[in-house]
């Protein structure tokens, strides 16, 4: 089976999480820090706090940026859903910006003009989560320009990008932003099970995400409400959740991360391949390479145009019978049945609706083999030769 995506786990990685088994801390112990101390170190932040989840990581995001009800954030329609979601939680109203039709990241053009628009209706968003498709970065000193002039809080979403850089700034360093977030979901550049990572230079941002992750409890003596307390005392000083990140999870993290360099260079070779032997298939536009991006390749989506000869649903059948599966990512966010109930509609945010129609992703892992990636190659070929699937 050739799957579209799939985690790489090798003896280091066991014996990194055996240890800590046989450990006296499974969860919040040494192994939980040095991970964080090497995402930090690598990402160039001043802080790097882990969590449970991505999506736990980005609900901590808004609550750290003080989002709540009254509140308006916006974001891309091509994402998952946690994207969106993270600011609902907090009871924030949700709007999107169509994306680009090359980069299929938000639409810096279409930012602009919303950001006009809505300070003339008074409804500028407190906060942007941009996320970077795919592992290629959103256009940073553009929307800076505009966060400059409008204010807005920017998260990052960079499920996809860890080991990416934009204009040589390694993402996670949170050049131009508040917040970066990280998933370690297996499918994602490194893995930890599940699990996610918040990147910041904001010391007080930190602090808040640290409340937000354990009960809103603190045992920093500076944070608390009363005065004379005995040794054993904490306190907890907001509302918060157990959003930890087990030792468990974080070793597998820290050994995994070791590696993703070579993760990255072998997913773009692999990358690399697909480009030059898919970009004269008629009816197939492979991505595009923004050249101020190093792109973390987390995913390879392709374009099935009209000229490809058959639908997408008929190359995702014909390619599973041969025992590749592919994915689609994504269906745009605003038309889940639940953000249609808050009011979006068909035909709000067109582009995203477009590239939703033509896009596949195709197999794009380290361990996919030069015969496995050759497979995936040659039965699109063939599908749009002899239209086998049709
Ligand atoms: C995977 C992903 C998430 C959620 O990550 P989890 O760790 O599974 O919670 C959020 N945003 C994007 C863009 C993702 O790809």
């Amino acid at each position: 089976m050739i799957r579209y995506s799939c985690q790489n786990i090798n003896d280091d990685d066991i014996s990194e999480v055996t240890d800590t088994l046989r450990s006296e801390f499974l969860t919040q112990g040494p192994k939980g820090l040095a991970f964080e101390v090497a995402v930090r170190d690598y990402c160039n932040a001043r802080f790097a706090l882990s969590f449970n989840s991505a999506t736990s990581a980005l609900h901590a995001a808004c609550l750290s940026l003080d989002i709540g009800p009254g509140d308006v954030v916006w974001t891309s329609p091509n994402s998952f859903v946690a994207s969106a979601n993270c600011a609902k939680y907090c009871g924030a109203k949700v709007d999107f910006v169509d994306i680009d039709s090359t980069t299929f990241n938000i639409s810096v053009e279409k930012l602009k003009q919303k950001l006009i628009d809505s300070e003339t209706n008074g409804t500028l968003p407190k906060a942007l989560v941009v996320v970077h498709f795919a592992g290629q970065s959103c256009d940073m000193a553009r929307i800076t320009e505009l966060r400059q002039r409008y204010g807005f809080k920017i998260i990052e979403d960079a499920s996809h990008a860890l080991g990416g850089s934009y204009q040589n700034q390694i993402i996670g360093s949170c050049q131009s932003s508040d917040i970066a977030i990280f998933s370690f979901h297996p499918v994602k550049m490194i893995t930890c099970g599940e699990g996610g990572m918040a990147t910041t230079n904001d010391h007080k941002i930190a602090q808040k995400l640290e409340l937000v992750r354990g009960h809103g409890i603190t045992r920093n003596s500076d944070l608390f409400i009363s005065k004379a307390t005995p040794p054993w005392h904490y306190e907890m000083i907001s509302l918060g959740f157990n959003y930890r990140m087990t030792d468990i999870q974080s070793s597998l993290g820290f050994s995994q991360l070791k590696r993703l360099e070579s993760f990255v260079r072998k997913r773009r070779e692999l990358s690399a391949v697909y480009d030059s032997e898919l970009k004269d298939v008629e009816g197939i536009k492979t991505p595009q390479d923004d050249t101020k991006c190093y792109s973390s390749k987390h995913l390879y989506p392709i374009l099935i145009e009209e000229s490809f000869g058959c639908s997408k649903e008929k190359l995702f059948e014909g390619l599973k019978r041969k025992g590749i599966t592919t994915s689609v990512h994504y269906p745009p966010i605003h038309l889940q049945p639940f953000y249609q109930r808050e009011g979006f509609k068909n035909g709000d945010f067109p582009n995203s609706e477009e590239y939703y129609q033509k896009t596949l992703s195709i197999p794009l892992y380290v361990d996919l083999t030069e015969t496995q990636q050759d497979l995936v190659i040659q039965t699109i070929k063939k599908i749009r030769n002899k239209r086998i699937a049709s």
